[in-house]
């Protein structure tokens, strides 16, 4: 395990392609993976809970943070809303012997590609179609239509960026993406 130290896996896509799915599918398989809670000003949907499906900060506590140099990368996701890894949560995924999975978006995930040369894998969930996409999310019920319409408008402007990453994995079928996804990761890691 210790020469997986450092090594970091990137699961990145547009919003709905199924990149949550696959990555919930991987963490519970796999306990040497662990998730990579990010921080975000955006208000928890549904059951999420600060420390869980990410920190949840004010904009102030956000942008002291970004003072701080605290965070590997951030982005302003959506209009008004932040989001970003910190620097301390690869540490603390790192020194419990884990390897971090950062379920995160497409200019993110090029920047921390970027950061850690040799020592990331990243993976693209594409969805099968724009059309599909807008789909799934109009079937998650947690989404208002003005959000659908932003997020279906931003995956169509991510999904040129496909190329950017080691591997893209079409998620026509979400069983079938999974294990593609859990192959390329176990190849990496030596597992
Ligand atoms: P959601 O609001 O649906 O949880 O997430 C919106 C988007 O933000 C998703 O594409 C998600 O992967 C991305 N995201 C989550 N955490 C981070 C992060 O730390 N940095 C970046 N750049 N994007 C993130």
């Amino acid at each position: 395990m210790q020469e997986n130290k450092g090594k970091i896996i990137i699961i990145t896509a547009p919003s709905g392609s199924g990149k949550t799915s696959i990555t919930h599918y991987l963490l519970n398989k796999y306990p040497g993976l662990c998730f990579s809670i990010s921080a975000t000003t955006r208000s928890p949907r549904g059951s999420e809970q600060h420390g869980v499906e990410y920190y949840f900060l004010s904009v102030e506590e956000f942008q002291s943070k970004i003072n701080e140099h605290a965070f590997i990368e951030w982005e302003m996701v959506y209009e008004g809303k932040y989001y970003g890894t910190l620097k301390e949560e690869l540490e603390r995924i790192w020194n419990d012997g884990r390897v971090p999975v950062l379920d995160i978006d497409v200019k993110g995930a090029i920047h921390v590609q970027g950061e850690f040369p040799g020592k990331c894998l990243s993976i693209f969930i594409q969805p099968p179609s724009v059309e599909e996409l807008k789909r799934r999310l109009e079937s998650r019920g947690t989404e208002t239509p003005e959000s659908i319409a932003t997020r279906v408008n931003k995956a169509s402007y991510e999904l040129s960026f496909n190329h950017h990453f080691h591997h893209i994995v079409v998620n026509e079928q979400l069983d079938k993406a999974c294990a593609q996804t859990e192959d390329l990761i176990k190849e990496f890691l030596g597992w």
